[in-house]
This record gives structure tokens, sequence and C-alpha cells, in this order.
């Protein structure tokens, strides 16, 4: 299949092991998800008839901690995209140092069409179908496309019923009302605002607010909160666009055109694969944000580096989610819940940190940044795969 995630994810694995001392076995395991589970969510529609939505559960690696990831519903899920997107959260929990593996969820649905009941009644079936492998220390869901503290207050709720105790930190992302985290909504875009941030500190003289301008494809609660950001601090957001199309100085264009405005940085804030083989040629931005979860193909990565477009690789860009949802997590845990300004400086920490570390590796090793984000984060799971005798 063209561009298939998986296929993708599995050619990413490939070029790092050529950077890290990695026997094949351990290849072999890095490459292929511990677990994916499927299953058939039957509901009742409110005028009354039973429709069948498919549903996976893709748990890729826990060496360094419960599997982590969220669950999307879209009509373009897949097991092979799940089972890329849970590659990935293993490498973005690693690239952050925050103690989870990697995992994640979808349902075949489009869930616009659904009403409201409907939603409840299909995130209540898909808990009962996989109740049995989540937990605070085993697999630990959260929000991803379509989805968010609604249908985790569903799912927690239907888990609670179903095991029998309250056990809050078995899932992330919830409302504040029922133990969610101050600061998960703005997490992911405010992630994003900080890696930007700190290439500006790098490129002081190249990257001044006011000069610097950003078209960002997909306003979903990730794009939104970080054009919020990036605006409060004075950038020039001229472009942005919706599942629809999207508007440059008042121009309406494509999701296609947006990707090569003339602009400076360009933020993929939607869906994968939108730069591929075919358009990284014609991206004219200086610098990718990469919000959304794969948005580039290992092709038109290497496209870009020899252009001289540095591009900010996923695993970096938006683990301000997961790692906010690592803060959820541990106050659930812990019981004790915490300020958003105190949210906001971890978040900030971790991620400046991270950010260094990476682009430490990509200036050293002189590889694209994505592989810098990877040599970092594969040797991390590595390391602990050995510490545990596997
Ligand atoms: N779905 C988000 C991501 O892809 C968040 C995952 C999480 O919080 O576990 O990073």
């Amino acid at each position: 299949m063209l561009n298939d995630p998986f296929t993708n994810a599995q050619k990413q694995i490939d070029a790092v092991a050529k950077h890290l001392k990695i026997d094949k076995s351990t290849l072999t395991k890095l490459k292929t998800p511990d677990r994916v589970l499927k299953a058939d969510l039957k509901i009742k529609l409110d005028n009354g008839k039973v429709q069948t939505f498919k549903a996976f559960r893709s748990e890729h690696n826990n060496a360094r901690g419960p599997y982590k990831g969220g669950i999307r519903y879209h009509f373009n899920v897949s097991k092979s995209e799940v089972k890329a997107l849970s590659t990935w959260m293993t490498w973005k929990c690693a690239t952050v140092g925050i103690p989870f593996g990697g995992a994640k969820g979808g349902i075949i649905v489009d869930p616009k069409i659904l009403s409201q009941g409907e939603l409840e009644r299909l995130s209540r079936a898909y808990m009962r179908a996989f109740y049995k492998y989540f937990g605070a220390w085993k697999d630990v869901p959260a929000p991803d496309v379509n989805t968010g503290g609604a249908e985790m207050s569903w799912m927690l709720d239907e888990y609670e019923k179903l095991v029998g105790h309250q056990e809050p930190g078995m899932i992330t992302g919830k409302p504040l009302e029922l133990y969610g985290s101050q600061g998960r909504t703005e997490a992911t875009g405010l992630g994003g605002f900080y890696v930007l941030e700190q290439l500006r500190q790098i490129w002081k003289d190249r990257i001044l607010p006011k000069n610097t301008t950003i078209a960002v494809q997909g306003i979903g609660n990730v794009g939104y909160w970080f054009i919020e950001f990036a605006k409060k601090a004075g950038y020039q957001v001229v472009a942005w666009s919706n599942s629809k199309g999207g508007e440059y100085k008042r121009e309406k264009i494509t999701n296609e055109e947006l990707l090569e405005l003339p602009v400076d940085i360009l933020v993929p804030a939607a869906l994968e694969n939108v730069i591929t083989k075919d358009n990284a040629g014609k991206v004219k931005a200086k610098y990718i944000l990469e919000m959304a979860n794969g948005p580039v193909t290992p092709e038109a990565d290497e496209i870009l580096h020899k252009k001289g477009i540095v591009s900010l690789p996923d695993v970096l860009c938006n683990a301000g989610g997961v790692t906010v949802s690592y803060f959820e997590w541990a106050q659930n845990n812990a019981g004790y819940y915490w300020t958003k300004a105190d949210v906001f400086a971890k978040l900030k920490a971790i991620m400046d940190q991270s950010f260094k570390a990476v682009w430490q590796i990509y200036t050293s090793k002189k590889v694209n940044p994505r592989l810098a984000a990877y040599i970092l984060a594969v040797d991390r799971v590595v390391q602990a795969m050995r510490l545990r005798g596997r």
C-alpha cells in the first residue's frame, strides 16, 4: 500500500538501527507491537437499528512503563494506522523521558453523524471490549483525533463499573470535574509553542515573532491552542485550515495549497501523510513543526533535509499532550492536584530539555531531526529492554 503508515513506522526503525547497536531479535521486537486487539462493537442507534463498528487497540512496547496513547474516532482508522501510531507513542514518551510505553486505539466511525447518546454507547462498548487490558499500571488511554473529555468520562465510568473500584489514573484527558489536570486541554499546542520558542533561542537573528509568518493545517484542539499561544507572543499566523479547506490573507485555499505557501513556519496539525515525496519539493517554509502524528513520510523527510528545511518531528513537537497526561496520571495516583502554573512550568522544563537533547544529536550527528529524536528515544527503550532482560 502506498504510504502505509505502519510500513513507514518500520522504515523509520530500520533507519535508526543503523546508528545504534541493536541486535536482530531486538530490532524485530521494536518493529512489532506487543499485542494488537480487535473487536466488533455493536451498538443500538437512536432509530432502533443495531450497527457494528470495528475497533482496535495496539500496544506496542511497555519496557519503559505502562502502555500509553489515545483513542481516535475516524473513518480512516485502520489496523495499520493504530499499529503505526502506537509505535510512535513509544518513541514520543521516550523522547521526552516520561515513564510510559506506547499504544493507540481507534474506532472506524464518522463521529460527526452520531448523536451524543450514540457516542456514549459506542465509547462504553469500546471499554467493555478491552477493559481487561486497561489499568493505571497496564495501559492508559487518552483522547486523540475526534475524542475528548466526554468520551474519557464515559470510558472511565464504564471501566470502574466493570472492575468494581475507582481508578482515575486508568485514563487521561478527563475533564477537570472528573480528576482531569489543569492545562491538559492547552498542553499539546503549548508544548509545540515551547518548541518554537526554543528554536527562536537558537536563531535569535532569524526568528523574530513579528516578522515570522506561520501557516497551520488543522485547527482542532492542537492547532487551535498552538495558534493562540503563537499569536499572543506576536507571531504572524497568516494561514489556517480545517478539514474542508482554509484561508490565506483572506483568500480561500485548499489544504494542499496551504502546505506550499511562502511562509517561515509550516505547522501540519491534522492527520498523517500530508507531506510526501510528491509535494516535499514544493514546500517553501524554512521550518516545519509536526503537531500532527506522522504528517511527513520518510521519503519526504530526506527531501526536506536535503533542501535545508528543518522539520521538527511529532515525537517532540506534539509531546506536550502526553506529557500533561503523565502529570494527570501522577496527580490521580497521588490524589493530590496541582495549579495550572505548576503544570505549565513543569511542561516547559520537559519540553525545553527534550528539545535541547534532540538538537544536540541533530547538530552533532548531522542527521535529519526525526532521526535525531529516534536515536535518543530508541536507545532509551532498548536500554530498558536490556535491563529487563528482554
Ligand atoms: N493522543 C495524544 C498523542 O498522540 C495524547 C496521548 C496521551 O495523552 O496519552 O500524543
